[in-house]
């Protein structure tokens, strides 16, 4: 196989958020691992961000490119540098990133033409459609790249049987039907799924777009951690490999620090700091790469944070902050306050880094699939606080199926921008830190050691021979068994 598997080029094409280039760049590490030759297609941008990313792997001999296709932001009225989801200001501007992501199709098609050696297949996710008629005309076979659970999948395709007119408010709980556990919704809580239509600049989540056949799907997932789902959604949709969690193909220091973007300060004065807490005593605080969190809202973190007396790292995000969050965290003496205990990063941080290191011992998460993966395969409980997309159905899965996590408190989800939001005050941060946290409590004990040994079985399944190892040896196979 090893020869044969040198023919092969996978192509793919993910869509220019940080949840989906950062898993795919993992998934193409862990392809170039076994000898194939892999091109991430992105825009100029994106290429820069990543090209640390990308140095590192061609280091150690890996196989893999980026290619930048010039991002149409002034056709579609995007203010230039507007390439990743996380440059928008609002989102009320996404419907024309999206309508720039339509544009892609005619470049790609014409690189399709240039490149050598020919892509073998393409593997792309749901935010980019047309990637299926590309796959069409030039006859190679698609896999959809999941960057969900399949948890959320059989959710999500199950709502469709329940009778929303019975449905009388959007705070009113229903069960979800044809699951393995006893979940209940409210409509305040579930993503929209519409895009825009017809030059509308009305713009809601859309986490789980309509499907575009593929040959088989691959979820970021594995299959010890949510059989059930996986066989309920198999059952329906027929070829699905869980291939995850691909964050743990990142072993060195170099690939741990640099995943995503440039960390906001050097990795060594993290770990420095961490090294000087005791284990399993330090609350990690991030909320992904796209919340718009209100100074208001940081406010009641900080201080929740402040009053728990844990030891903490926080990260606020560039966008978050202004000179308003400065002014509040150091002449009105938030961080002078916390002194020590806390490290406050303006920026991004290296997440998976932070979660592995044995201080860490409980994780403050608005639920994105990519964290919630890191999260356990960290091992460490999380403080669920979903915010919108599908980060309710994580929280489901994280607390009531799982048995790994403490529900912050939110009802319902908040707009893409953060312009509605539900505010948590400083006292749930407060207890839910000190409830996830605690090393007396019976169920505190069992949280964390249930959270253990999901790391544990996450680490067995990319090991050589665990399930998802075989699942990768199964789709190589299958684009080996279509080569013409
Ligand atoms: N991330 C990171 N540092 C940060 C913020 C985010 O490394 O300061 C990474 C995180 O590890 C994860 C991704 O960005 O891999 C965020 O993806 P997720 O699906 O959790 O959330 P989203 O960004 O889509 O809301």
């Amino acid at each position: 196989m090893a020869s044969k598997i040198e023919q092969l080029h996978f192509l793919l094409v993910p869509l220019m958020s940080q949840s989906h280039i950062i898993p795919l760049t993992d998934f193409a590490k862990l392809l170039a691992r076994r000898g194939v030759f892999v091109s991430i297609v992105t825009t100029p941008l994106n290429a820069i961000r990543y090209k640390g990313v990308i140095e590192h792997a061609k280091a150690q001999d890996l196989k893999i490119q980026m290619i930048p296709i010039k991002f149409p932001c002034q056709e579609v009225g995007l203010p230039e540098g507007c390439e990743n989801l996380d440059a928008l200001d609002s989102m009320g501007l996404a419907w024309k990133f999206f309508r720039a992501c339509d544009m892609l199709q005619a470049p790609l098609e014409k690189l399709m033409e240039e490149l050598e050696p020919k892509p073998s297949c393409i593997v792309s996710s749901i935010p980019i459609p047309w990637t299926e008629k590309v796959c069409r005309k030039f006859k190679i076979p698609r896999y959809n790249f999941e960057t969900v659970s399949c948890f959320t999948l059989l959710c999500a395709r199950n709502l469709s049987q329940v009778d929303q007119e019975s449905i009388l408010s959007d705070t009113e709980p229903f069960l979800l039907p044809d699951i393995p556990h006893k979940i209940e919704f409210t409509r305040a809580q579930l993503p929209t799924h519409r895009r825009p239509t017809g030059g509308s600049e009305e713009y809601e989540d859309q986490p789980i777009p309509a499907k575009v056949p593929a040959r088989a799907t691959l979820v970021n997932s594995f299959e010890e951690l949510e059989p059930g789902y996986l066989d309920g959604y198999r059952k329906k949709e027929g070829k699905v490999w869980c291939i995850g969690p691909v964050s743990l193909c990142n072993k060195e220091l170099p690939e741990r620090s640099a995943r995503g973007n440039k960390a906001s300060i050097d990795e060594h004065y993290y770990l420095t700091w961490l090294e000087s807490k005791k284990p399993k005593s330090v609350i990690f605080a991030c909320f992904g790469s796209m919340c718009r969190i209100s100074f208001r809202q940081l406010k009641e973190i900080g201080s929740g944070l402040e009053a728990s007396n844990s030891p903490f790292i926080w990260i606020i995000r560039k966008q978050d902050y202004t000179a308003q969050v400065e002014e509040w965290l150091t002449e009105e003496g938030l961080e002078a306050r916390v002194g020590k205990r806390g490290l406050i990063i303006r920026g991004w941080a290296p997440q998976i880094l932070i979660l592995s290191h044995p201080s860490v011992g409980g994780f403050l998460t608005h639920c994105g699939w990519n964290s919630t993966l890191e999260g356990i395969c960290a091992g460490v409980p999380m403080i669920t606080w979903p915010m919108f997309a599908e980060q309710f159905f994580n929280e489901k899965l994280i607390v009531n199926v799982l048995g790994i996590g403490v529900a912050i408190g939110v009802e319902g989800r908040m707009s893409f921008n953060g312009e509605t939001e539900h505010l948590v005050r400083w006292d749930q941060v407060k207890r839910a830190v000190e409830k996830v946290m605690d090393v007396g409590s019976e169920e505190s004990r069992t949280r964390r050691k249930r959270a253990e040994e999901l790391a544990k079985m996450a680490s067995n399944a990319v090991e050589e021979g665990g399930s998802s190892d075989m699942n990768f040896t199964m789709l190589i196979q299958d684009v080996l068994d279509q080569l013409q």
